[in-house]
């Protein structure tokens, strides 16, 4: 992907901040708004209407006519690709302003939504729009004088959670899958963040997808989010978040026997033998960690470094933190904002001190930066042990613990002691090695000699408690699909 100077609009028009339900832009029916805040700042970014159970309803019931002999319901399979590849098209016309409002809402680089964030977007689109017309079952020889074949057909209504650390590409995530297998979505984007998702649902209307196809209701999770879980007339939940949240909505979804998929949290290993290209290996577990604050799911926040080279590891991430550029997250030559919100601050800053306090050495950062917007320094902890709860828990912020190794079949047992298994990754030139470690992981992405690369193509999703189901590439299609097997006597 080529990296651009980003054009940065600092101030990017606001245009959509109403729930889009049928595709009408409608105040919530309470008539409630919530505060979005820019984390740069802490300043109130505008108003939002705040969606609960009636705005849900009335999405539900749009999703639910396009999906019953609606126009969606009716269209070529070939049809439903053209549009999503016009959807991908306009938000690539409007690939700037997109970028400025994710960081504006989330506080990310603008570098990181111009060159990362928003190409994955379009990229994702497009790669689903290839897929809407290659769909297909197969036919079974079954036993008996009869012919059976399966064939594949969209799920239905989706109710889609996401969370705030990827706003616009987790609606891309969900959206591009559920639109080629010909489902219809009600989305409830992250209180924190609703605004690209916001402006992505108008583009979606402008490239020509039928009115219904898409509604957003923005609103709390505990209100809108759970009426979306509870609503007799969804078939499926996908949802990206934390465990506890999953948890609820497992329980909840059961009434209604909804198909779920979860991609939920981490604690990801990732492993530097003494072997390795040690330039490469620190430039990546560094970037493993930091990128996007610290705030990734798959964040490679245990590193394990072999003993022989552990202090150099160190010193070297140290060295890097020191030079790390914070600050204000539109300037084109920052590295880390700010965290999304007080809460996370809180809770970066509280493990901080659960670190000092389980004996760990906390050799950069450990503090807030300055005092206003959600700034934490680039934390590095050396000497962590794996009982420690910077080790066990997942910290979502620039806080990495480094640990020790020595033996490699310990190694292993380490890396695999969590409830966690979303991601993991091994730096080293020896073949078999990389190959012996990524078959023992148990994680649901391996990457070795490198981190965070994700392409649409490739399945993304967690053994363990870090998942149901998988999204990106054929698995994330499968699973909005269901299965029908037909059976004639010939
Ligand atoms: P969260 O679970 O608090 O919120 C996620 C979404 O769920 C939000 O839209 C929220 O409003 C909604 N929600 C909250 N309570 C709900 C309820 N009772 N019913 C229905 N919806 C509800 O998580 P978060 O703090 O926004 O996100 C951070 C977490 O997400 C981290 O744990 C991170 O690891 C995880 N995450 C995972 C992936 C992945 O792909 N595996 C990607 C991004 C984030």
């Amino acid at each position: 992907m080529a990296t651009v100077v980003p054009q940065v609009l600092s101030a990017p028009p606001i245009r959509h901040t109403e729930c889009f339900i049928g595709g009408k832009w409608t105040s919530s029916v309470s008539g409630k708004t919530f505060d979005t805040i820019n984390p740069a700042t802490e300043e109130v970014i505008c108003q939002v209407a705040e969606g609960d159970k009636a705005d849900i309803d009335a999405a539900v019931d749009a999703a639910r006519a396009q999906f019953d002999g609606g126009e969606w319901s009716k269209l070529d399979a070939r049809d439903r690709s053209l549009l999503m590849n016009r959807l991908a098209d306009l938000i690539e016309s409007e690939i700037d302003e997109l970028a400025a409002l994710e960081t504006l809402d989330n506080g990310k680089p603008i570098s990181d939504a111009r060159n990362a964030d928003l190409p994955l977007v379009v990229d994702c689109l497009r790669y689903y729009a290839g897929w809407a017309d290659k769909i297909h079952g197969a036919t079974i020889p079954i036993r008996g004088d009869y012919f059976c074949y399966t064939k594949r057909e969209p799920v239905g209504v989706v109710g889609q959670i996401i969370p705030w650390n990827f706003p616009a590409l987790m609606a891309a995530w969900k959206w591009g899958p559920a639109l080629a297998a010909g489902c219809t979505i009600v989305m409830k984007p992250a209180e924190q963040t609703p605004l690209t998702c916001l402006r992505m649902a108008h583009l979606a209307q402008q490239a020509g997808i039928p009115d219904g196809v898409i509604n957003v209701v923005p609103g709390y999770g505990p209100t809108a989010g759970a009426a979306l879980v509870e609503h007799p007339g969804v078939d499926k939940i996908a949802f990206t978040g934390e465990l506890a949240t999953a948890k609820i909505i497992q329980r909840a979804a059961t009434e209604t026997m909804k198909r779920l998929t979860f991609e939920l949290g981490g604690k990801s290993p990732n492993v530097i033998f003494a072997d390795a290209d040690l330039d490469a290996a620190i430039a990546g577990a560094h970037f493993a960690l930091y990128f996007n604050q610290g705030q990734c799911c798959c964040a490679g926040s245990r590193l394990f470094v072999e003993d022989s080279v552990y202090d150099e590891v160190v010193d070297r991430i140290a060295s890097r933190n020191r030079e790390h550029v914070v600050g204000d997250p539109f300037d084109p030559a920052t590295r880390q904002g700010p965290q999304v919100d007080q809460a996370q601050l809180d809770k970066v800053l509280q493990y901080v001190d659960y670190g000092k306090q389980d004996g760990a050495s906390c050799v950069t950062g450990g503090n807030r930066l300055g005092d206003r917007g959600y700034y934490v320094e680039p934390t590095l902890f050396a000497g962590v042990t794996d009982d420690m709860r910077i080790a066990r828990d997942e910290i979502f912020g620039p806080v990495l613990s480094v640990l020790k190794f020595s033996d490699v079949d310990e190694l292993v047992r380490r890396a695999n002691n969590t409830n966690f298994g979303l991601a993991a990754a091994v730096w080293t030139r020896d073949v078999a090695k990389a190959h012996r470690f990524a078959d023992q992981v148990r994680a649901g992405t391996v990457w070795v000699n490198c981190y965070d690369v994700f392409d649409a193509g490739a399945p993304f999703g967690g053994f363990k408690q870090s998942g149901i189901g998988r999204e990106l590439g054929e698995a994330g299609l499968a699973a909005y699909t269901e299965v029908k097997t037909v059976t004639m006597s010939l």
